[in-house]
């Protein structure tokens, strides 16, 4: 399944980046902001270094949210796709990024499922994963 350096991009594509190296923690977050971000039961977030990370096309067109929290999410303009995440207290040294939103395949795999206090009443988690109430 390994394909480095992933790319990924937005659904209309005018988006498009490259990640050469995913670091291991990948969380599902089931908080209220990224079920509505995403419009989905959970986000799937990925991690990588700053420096593993480029926007390769489309740059400006990403808009960005900032929530009463502080954090900042980042979508396309065009066509609304969930592009990333930031904490309030952001240090820039990692980009959290929509795993959904990579084409192909990745070597790693989810390792947790957070904000599972949050979660979709309707949607049932069914794997062995560790659940965290909040945040880790
Ligand atoms: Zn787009
Ligand atoms: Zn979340």
């Amino acid at each position: 399944m390994k394909n480095t350096p992933y790319t990924g991009g937005c659904l209309c594509g005018l988006i498009k980046y490259e990640v050469d190296q995913i670091e291991p923690r990948m969380g599902h977050c089931h908080c209220s902001m990224c079920r509505k971000f995403h419009g989905a039961a959970f986000a799937t977030l990925g991690e990588a270094k700053a420096e593993n990370f480029k926007w390769l096309q489309g740059q400006d067109s990403l808009a960005s949210y900032k929530a009463d929290n502080g954090t900042v999410r980042q979508f396309c303009k065009q066509c609304g796709s969930s592009m990333t995440f930031a904490p309030a207290d952001d240090d820039g040294k990692l980009i959290e990024f929509a795993m959904g939103t990579l084409e192909g395949g990745a070597e790693l795999t989810p390792d947790a499922h957070i904000y599972v206090d949050s979660k979709a009443c309707w949607f049932e988690i069914q794997d062995d994963l560790p659940q965290h109430k909040k945040g880790r």
